[in-house]
């Protein structure tokens, strides 16, 4: 027993100084792939899009990892995520990516700053969506979006390229915009800081539809919403210290 412990010891001794453990290319995708699942899953359990609808990627590698296309979120496993290329080029054998791939896309070439693409058929942004009303300054923390509103894009046809033209307008400026008779999008630096947008959005889209209920809407000046954007920076800036 003494001899077999000593000659291990002397293998080991042996045996060249263990790297510092880096996780392969394969585990970081993984990974990606398993936090869309969890996006996905949250937003399904937080009631912010109802059934299958909805969809989420991030940005990864050349291109993005998407849910697939009409498939229940609680049951995905990580083989289900699909890979599309920046060029839109995607793996015709695996699962069909959602086919809202353009406009994801479309987002990720607008604004170099977006990580992550949140889509929802939310309640009230759904109906404000389905009144062609976009969000006014009606609160100030419209400005958690970037502006001094949430604006609303033209009706056009789900997964189309005029939809995703319509989208990238849309996010030009603000990191979320409602999309006529249809949901919401919403981006963010990472997939946590999309889907935090995403509710952020239906949030004032509720309150902003109950304030229309009352038919007394005060919307904030020009001049009051720079002052709030102003405060936002410092804000914002707090969180992001350290
Ligand atoms: P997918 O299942 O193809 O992602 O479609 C859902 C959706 O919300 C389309 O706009
Ligand atoms: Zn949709």
């Amino acid at each position: 027993m003494a001899a077999l412990k000593k000659s291990s010891a002397k293998k080991s001794a042996q045996r060249p100084a263990k790297k510092a453990m880096r996780p392969s290319q394969k585990a970081i995708e993984q990974q990606a792939r398993w936090a869309v699942i969890w996006t996905a899953q949250k937003m399904s359990a937080q009631k912010l899009s109802p059934g299958r609808s909805g969809n989420v990627s991030c940005r990864f590698g050349t291109g993005m990892l998407i849910t697939p296309s009409g498939m229940a979120y609680d049951a995905l496993k990580a083989s289900d995520i699909a890979f599309v290329d920046t060029d839109g080029t995607f793996d015709a054998k695996a699962r069909k990516p959602s086919s809202e791939w353009r406009f994801h896309l479309s987002v990720y070439a607008a604004r170099a700053d977006a990580g992550a693409v949140v889509h929802t058929h939310s309640m009230h942004a759904t109906v404000l969506a389905a009144a062609h009303k976009p969000i006014p300054a009606f609160h100030y923390m419209i400005a958690v979006a970037g502006g001094d509103d949430i604006p609303l894009v033209p009706y056009a046809p789900f997964g189309t390229e005029e939809l995703a033209g319509y989208v990238a307008d849309g996010i030009a400026e603000r990191d979320a915009c409602l999309m006529a008779n249809h949901g919401q999008i919403a981006l963010g630096a990472s997939l946590d800081a999309a889907f935090e947008m995403a509710t952020e959005v239906e949030e004032l889209a509720e309150q902003y539809y109950k304030v229309l209920t009352l038919g007394a809407v005060h919307l904030l000046d020009d001049a009051q919403m720079a002052d709030v954007l102003e405060r936002f920076q410092s804000y914002r800036a707090n969180a992001q210290k350290g």
